[in-house]
């Protein structure tokens, strides 16, 4: 063991306590797996997938091979976007029969993107339990090491294919007030870049989020009037796996900055900067730092103004 590693003496009695937590019969586990990167796999989730009656799974190749990776064997049912439904009554009689069934997609969290919406949804609708156990998703994965600072999200997800089809439904997004995350698939990256670039300003920040977890993996931000130009500087970034975020429409940066402004100044006139920008997050749900940094600057601004 590297020395520098003592979480691995703990993980035996970590093991041990989580094979001690409950994992009712008659319940579908929803399981995240790794988007990439093989070790990103929860302790709980390794445990139930070693637990469960059957797992099903997308393609029961690309789950057996990560079972493998761990030791585990189990029963699969091939459970995709074009058995869905069917499937979805076997195990719902499986569950009643009081057996535990996993539920994983090829990468990442089920039903994002992926099938499982319809297995959950006949089970719920069955009248039996549905347990996440919660892990990788390429979508939460690119907005947290993304750096846009805004507190709302909206998932697109795949845009159509057609290219019609994809610029009016970039039209409907134009002024959502959050940061915009879509999936694309690598051979449609460079028709997805000049679509963003059709409909919305240049000055907007995107981010390109490839290969996340794994070796090449390239986090890359720039404004979209550059986007164009970054994708084509390296033949290896039209290959590989995608998700781009965009910043928020700059109206809802605006009236953000408009607001705390506003409550700021009226504070500072009772309150410390530090005060100020506590209070003025806890209202407007704004991050603290930045709202101490724009007080700040006010305070200063102020005081030399009476100078
Ligand atoms: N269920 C998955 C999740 O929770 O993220 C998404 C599955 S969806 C069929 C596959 C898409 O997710 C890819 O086309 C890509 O846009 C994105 N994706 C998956 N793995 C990724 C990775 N390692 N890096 C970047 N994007 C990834």
């Amino acid at each position: 063991m590297h020395p520098s590693e003592p979480y691995l003496l703990a993980a035996s009695p970590v093991m041990d306590a989580v094979a001690r937590q409950t994992y009712p019969v008659g319940t579908l586990y929803v399981v995240a797996t790794p988007i990439g990167n093989v070790c990103d796999i929860s302790l709980r989730a390794l445990h139930l997938l070693g637990l469960a009656d059957a797992i099903a799974c997308e393609d029961t190749r690309n789950t057996a091979q990560l079972l493998s990776r761990y030791g585990i064997t189990k029963p699969l049912i091939a459970a995709h976007q074009h058995n869905e439904r069917e499937v979805a009554e076997k195990i719902l009689a499986r569950l009643q029969a009081g057996e535990r069934i996993a539920l994983v997609s090829d990468a990442g969290t089920p039903g994002v993107s992926d099938p499982g919406a319809k297995i959950v949804d006949a089970v719920r609708l069955g009248g039996m339990q549905v347990m996440p156990l919660p892990g990788a998703s390429a979508a939460i994965s690119a907005l947290s090491a993304s750096g846009l600072i805004n507190d709302q999200f909206y998932f697109v997800g795949f845009l159509p294919a057609k290219a019609g089809q994809r610029e009016s439904s970039l039209r409907t997004l134009l002024n959502v007030p959050a940061t915009l995350i879509f999936y694309e698939a690598p051979h449609r990256i460079t028709d997805c870049v000049q679509a963003l670039q059709t409909v919305f300003q240049a000055d907007r920040q995107i981010v390109f989020a490839r290969e996340l977890t794994k070796l090449f993996e390239e986090i890359h931000r720039c404004t979209l009037a550059q986007a164009a130009a970054w994708l084509s500087a390296d033949p290896h970034r039209e290959k590989g796996e995608y998700v781009i975020l965009l910043e928020a429409a700059p109206q809802a940066r605006d009236d953000e900055q408009a607001e705390a402004r506003h409550m700021l100044s009226i504070l500072l006139e009772e309150c410390s900067v530090k005060q100020a920008a506590s209070l003025a997050s806890k209202i407007t749900g704004q991050k603290k730092n930045a709202l101490y940094q724009l007080a700040l600057e006010m305070k200063q601004a102020d005081d030399s103004a009476d100078e």
